[in-house]
């Protein structure tokens, strides 16, 4: 198990401890899983299966729920200690 701190947004935004997939699997290299392309029973393609790999496992522990940002005012003059403009 390696794990990796992400910032998820799903349900809401938190940073969450991840297991992250082997960067030398010689299954998924390093992608987490394998894609498998289906067919239809004529032979067309009908989507792609995505099948989790054995060196990561879908573990995650969310360890700081994130606030929504709230729409801050760029422009806060009082609170630059190096503006050009003087004081008075
Ligand atoms: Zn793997």
């Amino acid at each position: 198990m390696r794990l990796r701190l992400q910032v998820i947004g799903c349900p809401r935004r938190a940073l969450a401890l991840l297991d992250a997939p082997r960067p030398d699997c010689p299954d998924c290299h390093g992608e987490g899983g394998v894609h498998h392309d289906y067919g239809d029973e004529t032979g067309e393609y009908a989507g792609t299966h995505w099948y989790p790999c054995d060196c990561s496992t879908p573990w995650c522990v969310v360890l700081l729920p994130l606030p929504r940002l709230p729409h801050m005012p760029r422009h806060r003059a009082h609170s630059d200690p190096w503006s050009d403009e003087p004081p008075f």
